[in-house]
C-alpha cells in the first residue's frame, strides 16, 4: 500500500479532523467536493481525474459553485472511488438498506446503484451537503473498500477476516464459541452446567486448559503495568500532590485475580447430588444444589466481605474491574490465544491481553471508579479542583466519541460510553508505554493485535440495539478511535493530514 496522495487539499484536512469542532454548516460547492474526494480517492482509483468525477449539466457546464446536494456528493463518490462491490462478509450485515436515502432525482438513479447497493447512503437526496457530512461518506468509502489503513485502521487490518466471517444473524458472541453450531438441547445442557456447576467446571476447565507459566507471566505483566500507571499519575500536570497520593494508594492496594480463585473450596461438595441409577433426576439434582447454594448464603450473612470471592468463573472469556473491592479479574478462559499466547510476542501479548489489563486497571480511575476509594467504598479523596478538571477531560472524551459511525448510520453515543472510553484510551497509552521500555519495539505489531482484538461480527439489528444499551463503544471504535490518539500510531504508520485516519494534534484527547 503505497502512500500516492499527490497534495492534500487543506479543505480535507479539516473536514476529517470535525469530530471534537462544532458542526459546519456551511454547504460544500461542487468545485470543492470534487477537489477533496479526488484526493481522497487517488489510493483506491489512481489516475482519477477532476473532468471523470464532475461530468457537469448537459449544457457542458461543471457548475463549480453550485451547492453540493447529497444525490452529487454520492454520485462523485462513486465515480472518483470507481464504484463499491457488493459487500460480503461482515460488510453485508453492517449495510444500510438503498431505500435510506430518500427522493432520489431520476438523474442520479443510475448512477447510485452501486453506493447503494454498498448500503452506504441514506438521508434526503436533495439536502445540502456540509464538509462534514461529505467526511462522513467518505469515512464509509473508507470502510468499504478497506485496503488502506491509513484510512480505515480497523477495516484494513482485518479486512479478509471481516468479509469471511459469517455468524447468524442476532448472535453476538466472537471468540472462541464462533463457529460452534449446538442444538437447542445442547445449548440448555451447557447453559445449565455453567449456571449450577460453575465450581465443578472451573476446576475441570483450569486443569485442562491453564498453565502455571501463564499465571505468572500474566501476573508480571499486571505488576509492570501498575508501575506504569504510577508514572502516569504522578506526571500528570493537572493533579495536585495531594490527590495523586491517594490514586497511587489506591493503585498500591489494588487486588490481582488471575486464572482461578486460590481456594476451590465449594458449597457443591455439600449438596446431594444421585445420578439416574441412584434415583436422582435432573429436578431433584437442581433443588439439592440450590439449597446447598441458599445454606451457603445464610451461613455467611453476618461476616464481613471476603475479598478474595471471584465474581467472575474461570471459564468466562471476560474481565473486570470490581470498584467495591478495588480489585481486577481476569479469568483464566481469556488469557488464551488470540488476546494472549505464551508463544507470541511482547508486543502482540501487549495489543492483545495487555490493552485488556490495562483497561481494567483505568476503570479504577475512569468517572465510576474515581468515586470509590482504596478500600472500595464511596468517598471523595479528590480535591475539588482536581475533580473538576478530571471531569473537563471526561467530558472531553465523550465528545471525542459522540457521532461517530462504526457502521453506516449507527452513531456512537459519547455520554453513553463515556466510563468504557477512558479505560480504553488509559489502555493504549500504557501498552505503548510498556512496548517503549523494550529495545527496538514493534509498534506495527502492537496496533494490529490491537485491530484483531476487537475484530468481531453481529447482525445490524444487533448493532443498533447495542447503539442505545451498551455501555462499551463499538469494537471498531475500540481499535480506530482509541489509536487515533497515540502519536506513536500516527508515526508508525506515516498517517499524514488528508488520511482518513488523521487528527489533528490538538483535537486529541487524553485523561491518563
Ligand atoms: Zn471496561
Amino acid at each position: 500500500m503505497k502512500f500516492q496522495k499527490r497534495f492534500v487539499p487543506l479543505l480535507l484536512a479539516l473536514v476529517l479532523t470535525l469530530g471534537t469542532l462544532p458542526v459546519q454548516a456551511a454547504a460544500l460547492t461542487r468545485g470543492e467536493a470534487a477537489q477533496a474526494l479526488l484526493s481522497a480517492a487517488q489510493d483506491y482509483n489512481p489516475g482519477v481525474q477532476r473532468s471523470d468525477i464532475l461530468k457537469g449539466y448537459p449544457d457542458g457546464s461543471l457548475a463549480l459553485d453550485g451547492t453540493l446536494t447529497r444525490a452529487q456528493a454520492l454520485v462523485m463518490l462513486t465515480r472518483a472511488f470507481g464504484g463499491f462491490a457488493i459487500p460480503v462478509g461482515d460488510n453485508a450485515r453492517m449495510a444500510l438498506p438503498a431505500s435510506s436515502l430518500t427522493n432520489v432525482p431520476a438523474w442520479a438513479a443510475e448512477e447510485l446503484s452501486s453506493v447503494l447497493a454498498a448500503g452506504l447512503a441514506d438521508g434526503d437526496a436533495n439536502e445540502a451537503m456540509s464538509a462534514e457530512a461529505l467526511s462522513a461518506l467518505l469515512r464509509r468509502a473508507y470502510a468499504a473498500k478497506g485496503t488502506n489503513l491509513r484510512d480505515d485502521y480497523y477495516a484494513a487490518v482485518n479486512k479478509s477476516w471481516l468479509d469471511g466471517s459469517d455468524i447468524p444473524a442476532g448472535l453476538s458472541i466472537n471468540g472462541p464459541f464462533y463457529g460452534l453450531s449446538l442444538t437447542v438441547n445442547e445449548q440448555i445442557a451447557a447453559q445449565q452446567v455453567q449456571a449450577l456447576l460453575a465450581d465443578y467446571l472451573s476446576r475441570t476447565y483450569v486443569d485442562e486448559y491453564f498453565s502455571a507459566k501463564a499465571k505468572s507471566d500474566v501476573e508480571e505483566m499486571i505488576g509492570e503495568f501498575i508501575a506504569i500507571y504510577k508514572e502516569r499519575i504522578l506526571a500528570q500536570d493537572w493533579m495536585s500532590a495531594e490527590t495523586k497520593a491517594k490514586a497511587v494508594k489506591k493503585l498500591d492496594t489494588m487486588g490481582v485475580k488471575v486464572g482461578y480463585p486460590d481456594s476451590w473450596e465449594s458449597c457443591l461438595d455439600r449438596a446431594e447430588i444421585k445420578s439416574p441409577a441412584e434415583g436422582g433426576s435432573f429436578f431433584s439434582n437442581v433443588i439439592a444444589i440450590q439449597m446447598a447454594m441458599k445454606q451457603d448464603v445464610l451461613a455467611h450473612q453476618n461476616d464481613a466481605p471476603d475479598k478474595s470471592e471471584w465474581i467472575m468463573t474461570p471459564f468466562t472469556v471476560n474481565a473486570c474491574y470490581n470498584p467495591s473491592a478495588n480489585d481486577i479479574t481476569f479469568p483464566a478462559a481469556i488469557l488464551q490465544s488470540p488476546l494472549y499466547d505464551v508463544n507470541a510476542s511482547r508486543e502482540e501479548n501487549l495489543g492483545g491481553i495487555g490493552y485488556i489489563i490495562a483497561h481494567e486497571i483505568t476503570h479504577a480511575f475512569d468517572n465510576n471508579g474515581a468515586k470509590f476509594d482504596e478500600n472500595g467504598s464511596a468517598a471523595d479523596w479528590w480535591t475539588a479542583e482536581d475533580y473538576a478538571a478530571f471531569q473537563q477531560k471526561c467530558q472531553a472524551v465523550a465528545e471525542w466519541y459522540d457521532g461517530q459511525e462504526a457502521y453506516p448510520g449507527i452513531a456512537c453515543s459519547g455520554a453513553l460510553t463515556i466510563s468504557e472510553n477512558v479505560a480504553d484510551l488509559g489502555a493504549a497509552k500504557c501498552i505503548v508505554a510498556a512496548a517503549k521500555k523494550l529495545d527496538h519495539p514493534d509498534l506495527d505489531k502492537l496496533f494490529r493485535a490491537v485491530a484483531n482484538t476487537w475484530a468481531s461480527t453481529t447482525s445490524r439489528q444487533m448493532r443498533e440495539y447495542l447503539a442505545v444499551t451498551d455501555v462499551h463503544a463499538p469494537d471498531k471504535l475500540r481499535c480506530n478511535r482509541v489509536l487515533q490518539t497515540l502519536p506513536e500510531f500516527y508515526t508508525t504508520y506515516g498517517i499524514r493530514p488528508g488520511d482518513g485516519m488523521w487528527t489533528a494534534p490538538e483535537t486529541r484527547v487524553s485523561v491518563w
